[in-house]
C-alpha cells in the first residue's frame, strides 16, 4: 500500500514538492487482519480534488478555515469512493461501496468520527462510481443548495457563473438553465468556454482571461439588464466586476474565492481587496456565503431529483480524470492553474 502525504505547510502555490508518495507499510490489509473496533479497512477507488484542500496545506492560524489543517507526514485527506475490506461496524460489510472522507491512499482504515459520514452506494446505482465524488458527492450537493436555497432564482432572471467549467459551476448553468433562467458563465480557456455553450447549455460564455482589461464591460454586453443572480466561485477582480454590473436587490452566493487560496500572508496584508463594496448598499444586493456540510440533509432530495436527469441525459458531467495515486499532487495543483476540464478525480483502483 502506499499513500500520499503533506510534507510541508504551503505558502503561496503549492507544488508537486509539496507532496511525497511513500509506502504505507502500518496498513495491514493481510487476509488474517481484522478492522479494529469502530473502524473500516476500505480500498480507495476514486479520490477527488477539491480546492478547499488548498487552505488545509496553510500553516493553521487559530481561525479562518471551517475545517482543520492537514497535519504534515500525513496522507492528505479528502472526498473519495472506496469498497469496504474488512469493517467493524453492522452497517457495512466487505464489498460495500461507500463514499466519504478517505485517506490519499491505496487502502485506507478509517476511524470515527470519518466512519460515520460515509455513507452507502447503492450497487444497482447505474451511473458511473467516480460521479460520487463530483455530482453525486459534495460538488453537486453545494451546485444544488447554493443555486436554488441560497441564490434564490425565478425563472426568467439572469445568472451569471465564475469557473463556469469547474465541479460545481457546470452544474449551477445547467440547474439555471432548467429553472428557466437566462445563464452565462466565465471560464479561463476557449476550450472551456466552447464546453459551457456547446455541452452545458450555457446561453452565453467567455474567457475572463483574454477579456481582463475589462471585465466590467465583458458582462455589461451580456447583461444589459444587469445581473439577478451571481453564483460566485472565484473573488477578487471578478467580484469587483459583477458588483457593478449587478441589478438593485440582486443576490450573491458566495460558494468560494479561489482566486484568493495562494496569496501569501503579504500578500494578503497589501491587497487592496474587492474596491467597490458600497454596490451592496446602493443596490441593496444580499451577498451569502454556505458551506455545503450545513445542508447534507437536503442530500436524498438531491439525489432523487439528479439521478433521472443524469439517465435521461437533461443534466451532463464532465470529468478530468487523472490516472494513479502517484498523479493526485499534479491533479490537485492543477485546479489553481485551472488545467482541469470539469470536475478533477484521481481513478486508483477498479472494484
Ligand atoms: P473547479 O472544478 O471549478 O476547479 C477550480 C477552477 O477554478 C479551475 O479549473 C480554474 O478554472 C478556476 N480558477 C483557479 N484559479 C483561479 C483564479 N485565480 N481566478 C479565477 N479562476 C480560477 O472547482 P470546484 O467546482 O470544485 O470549486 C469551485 C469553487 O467552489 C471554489 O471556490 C471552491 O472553493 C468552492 N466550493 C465551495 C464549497 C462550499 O461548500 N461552499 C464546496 C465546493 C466548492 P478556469 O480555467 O475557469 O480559471
Amino acid at each position: 500500500s502506499r499513500r500520499v502525504i503533506l510534507k510541508e505547510y504551503v505558502e503561496g502555490y503549492p507544488t508537486e514538492e509539496h507532496m511525497e508518495l511513500l509506502p504505507a507499510a502500518d496498513v495491514d490489509v493481510g487476509e488474517a487482519a481484522s478492522a479494529a473496533e469502530g473502524s473500516v479497512l476500505v480500498k480507495n477507488l476514486y479520490l477527488s480534488c477539491d480546492p478547499y484542500m488548498r487552505p488545509k496545506m496553510s500553516r493553521p492560524l487559530g481561525q479562518s478555515s471551517y475545517t482543520s489543517a492537514f497535519v504534515p507526514g500525513s496522507a492528505i485527506t479528502g472526498y473519495g469512493v472506496s469498497q469496504v475490506v474488512r469493517s467493524s461496524l453492522p452497517a457495512l460489510a466487505p464489498g460495500d461501496l461507500v463514499r466519504g472522507i478517505t485517506g490519499w491512499e491505496d487502502y485506507s482504515v478509517i476511524k470515527p468520527p470519518f466512519t460515520g459520514l460515509l455513507a452507502k452506494i447503492r450497487p444497482d446505482h447505474g451511473v458511473p462510481l467516480s460521479y460520487y465524488t463530483g455530482i453525486l458527492g459534495m460538488p453537486g450537493l453545494t451546485a444544488y443548495v447554493g443555486f436554488h436555497h441560497i441564490c434564490s432564482p425565478k425563472a426568467g432572471e439572469t445568472v451569471f457563473v465564475s469557473a463556469a467549467s469547474g465541479a460545481v459551476g457546470q452544474l449551477v448553468g445547467q440547474f439555471a438553465r432548467l429553472a428557466g433562467c437566462r445563464v452565462v458563465g466565465s471560464a479561463g480557456s476557449d476550450e472551456k468556454v466552447e464546453l459551457l455553450k456547446t455541452k452545458f447549455g450555457f446561453h452565453d460564455a467567455f474567457n475572463y482571461k483574454t477579456e481582463d482589461g475589462d471585465l466590467a464591460g465583458a458582462l455589461k454586453r451580456r447583461f444589459p439588464e444587469g445581473i439577478d443572480v451571481y453564483f460566485e466561485n472565484v473573488g477578487g477582480k471578478m467580484l469587483e466586476a459583477v458588483l457593478l454590473n449587478m441589478k438593485t436587490h440582486g443576490r450573491i452566493a458566495v460558494c468560494g474565492l479561489i482566486s484568493q487560496y495562494n496569496l501569501t500572508p503579504g500578500e494578503k496584508e497589501s491587497g487592496a481587496g474587492v474596491r467597490n463594496l458600497e454596490c451592496l448598499v446602493t443596490k441593496r444586493i444580499r451577498m451569502q456565503g454556505f458551506i455545503e456540510p450545513d445542508h447534507k440533509h437536503v442530500y436524498p432530495e438531491y439525489e432523487a431529483w439528479v439521478v433521472p436527469h443524469i439517465k435521461d441525459g437533461r443534466v451532463v458531467y464532465v470529468e478530468d480524470v487523472a490516472e494513479g495515486l502517484e498523479a493526485a499532487p499534479r491533479a490537485l495543483i492543477g485546479l489553481f492553474h485551472g488545467r482541469n476540464v470539469g470536475k478533477q478525480v484521481v481513478s486508483i483502483a477498479a472494484t
